[in-house]
């Protein structure tokens, strides 16, 4: 069954480990081209990701992009996902469609410029923060626990204006609400979990979970173990989570974001991205194909056809 994963950190591990190729099978990376192969993902969003052991700069974005233009983009095999047409020629052709993404935006040091340059260089998704706070918003590790600033409101309207999917994963819980009210469109969780289930404070409150499918927005249920379970998560676990925004109502706005090279332990059948079909397996014995279909694939399909620029 095809997937589309709205999250991994392989870009991150590109820049730790410059070697590494988007076809190798190393052992420092969870996430390679045949293993999306073999756990079927069919669109796979690459997020820049910097992490604060160094300075935030916009070099490091660059970076980052670099090697996604580098490595990824040039795999035979692989699509450049940055409109609605690329995204169907991709998937018809039985592709592996490419988004390139951003979480946080600490690394654009304020500068709409930088926004500009990356989105001409493909940017189509957008995560506001990580969990520290930063120019534009606080993350949920912010103490202050504040919203959006000036420049942050002023980030949200320009993301409206160039078409770039907002991301309130890692959101303080203020700033998703202020979003919720600023942005015209409906934006999604890219990976986060029902803090109902697993009370982590990544994870969406039931409010946070029914704004997002009110506005027809996307939950990119993720498989990082700490956010499924406290304490020994299995795959039935990651169910649980999906059961729980189904009964919210929330069957059509579900979604995968697995977090792999962002995380260092995970759900035992779960490692990596060639071990979805375990995933699968379980799926089709809890709930119908059809709604299978829409939580791995179809979901976030509908929601690119229609927020991926024509
Ligand atoms: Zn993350």
């Amino acid at each position: 069954m095809k997937i589309i994963d709205s999250h991994c950190d392989l870009l991150l591990k590109m820049s730790d480990f410059p070697e590494v190729e988007f076809d190798h099978r190393d052992e420092r990376i969870t996430v390679s081209y045949s293993r999306l192969l073999e756990g079927q993902v069919a669109v796979q969003f690459f997020a820049i990701y910097l992490d604060s052991a160094k300075p935030y700069t916009f070099d490091r974005i660059l970076t980052d992009a670099d090697n996604f233009w580098r490595k990824i983009i040039p795999q035979p095999g692989v699509d450049f996902i940055r409109t609605r047409e690329d995204l169907r020629k991709s998937v018809n052709g039985n592709k592996l469609g490419a988004i390139l993404s951003l979480e946080g935006v600490d690394g654009l040091g304020g500068s709409f410029a930088n926004l500009h340059i990356l989105h001409a260089l493909g940017l189509r998704c957008l995560g506001f923060t990580w969990n520290n706070g930063n120019w534009a918003a606080d993350g949920i590790g912010e103490p202050r626990g504040g919203g959006f600033t000036l420049a942050g409101r002023k980030l949200i309207r320009e993301c409206d204006k160039l078409g770039i999917i907002m991301d309130v994963s890692h959101l303080s819980e203020n700033a998703f609400w202020e979003l919720a009210e600023l942005s015209e469109s409906p934006f999604i969780a890219s990976h986060s979990n029902a803090r109902a289930i697993c009370p982590h404070r990544r994870n969406l409150t039931n409010e946070q979970i029914n704004a997002i499918i009110a506005r027809d927005g996307r939950i990119g249920i993720t498989l990082v173990p700490w956010f499924v379970k406290s304490a020994s998560p299995q795959i039935s676990d990651v169910l649980r989570h999906i059961d729980h925004i189904c009964a919210l109502g929330g069957t059509g706005q579900i979604a995968i974001g697995s977090d792999f090279d962002g995380i260092g332990e995970w759900i035992p059948g779960l490692e990596h991205p060639g071990k979805f079909g375990n995933l699968v397996e379980a799926l089709l014995k809890a709930f119908s194909r059809k709604d299978v279909e829409g939580f791995l694939f179809g979901n976030m399909y509908r929601y690119l056809e229609t927020r991926l620029p024509e």
